[in-house]
């Protein structure tokens, strides 16, 4: 399977071309809301997960479609900084490819100079921080031993100051579980501390990996929004609207490829994948040959991988 993934039209950073570090599920967080499904390996340790050779394949790939998309982006179906090629291959990026760059991550490494360099060389980081107290912390991230709340709010601060780019910070909230009077008054006094150029707030919007994770309203989003100041943005797609993705690859292969990143409804498969006759035969065709299955979350159905 191809390293890349997509373009997707994202809601945030435009037609983005994906590049996966890290395979399905190698994380240093376990989240409740993990829409990649829970962490099968929850470690800290930075290893070569994908081999080099298949990264730089995926890099030359992805100079060789620059006409198809607008940004590229690092991520994983897990922390992409935890490969130990992560360095190297924003280095090797940069100076191979003239869009502009994004890496999501969970901010756990941030403690590391070297992958807090590579981040700060990006056009956009795009870091979560879904809880600033201790007790919320564990309890929607459960973080593996070692991760420090201290230190990735730390991370984040110096990574503000010494980036070239933009620090984007994203929180995730669970109903019930990091949306407390408490954890907002703190999340707020470290917004301040941290002073990220954006702040954007999401909710449970896909089926997520423990069902205990349930999502806020888009009202109760919005009260926060109001709370957290003028920087903060509500990026939960009211209507869960993702816009067409522009492909040359076979039909069966991008959508199983899609699927194994997360689950989609229907309504947005018809979007990005555009034929919706032609969809419907190759995802029945998928679901004979139990390659992918349905889901029912919150009222809609959902197709996974
Ligand atoms: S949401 Fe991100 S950080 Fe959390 S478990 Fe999933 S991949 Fe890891």
């Amino acid at each position: 399977m191809s390293l890349l993934f997509g373009p997707v039209k994202s809601r945030r950073l435009g037609l983005s071309l994906g590049v996966e570090l890290v395979p399905s599920k190698i994380c240093s967080m376990d989240c409740l809301y993990c829409e990649v499904g829970k962490t099968t390996t929850l470690t800290t340790l930075r290893a070569s997960y994908l081999p080099w050779e298949e990264i730089e394949k995926a890099l030359y790939e992805a100079k060789e479609r620059e006409e198809e998309y607008e940004v590229l982006t690092f991520t994983g179906s897990g922390e992409p900084t935890l490969n130990i090629h992560f360095e190297r291959a924003v280095e090797f990026a940069r100076n191979l490819i003239k869009k502009p760059i994004s890496v999501l991550t969970n901010s756990s490494t941030l403690n590391i100079e070297t992958v807090r360099r590579a981040l700060s060389e990006v056009d956009y980081v795009l870091a979560s921080l879904d809880a600033a107290r201790e007790k919320s912390f564990k309890l929607v991230n459960r973080p593996a031993e070692g991760v420090s709340l201290r230190e990735i709010i730390m991370g984040l601060k110096n990574l503000r100051e010494e980036m070239k780019g933009e620090l984007w910070l994203e929180i995730l909230l669970v109903k019930g579980v990091n949306d407390s009077e408490e954890d907002l008054k703190v999340l707020r006094e470290v917004i301040e501390y941290i002073n990220p150029h954006k702040v954007q707030l999401n909710t449970v919007v896909r089926p997520p990996a423990y069902a205990v994770a349930k999502p806020l309203s888009f009202e109760e989003l919005e009260k926060v929004r109001a709370y957290l100041g003028e920087r903060a943005e509500i990026i939960t797609p009211k209507d869960k609207k993702i816009e067409g993705i522009s492909f040359k690859r076979n039909l069966e292969e991008l959508l199983f490829d899609y699927l194994s990143r997360r689950p989609a409804p229907l309504t947005e498969l018809t979007e990005v994948f555009k034929d919706s006759e032609e969809l419907k035969r190759v995802l029945q065709n998928l679901i004979k040959e139990g390659k992918i299955k349905r889901l029912l979350y919150q009222g809609e159905v959902y197709f996974s991988a």
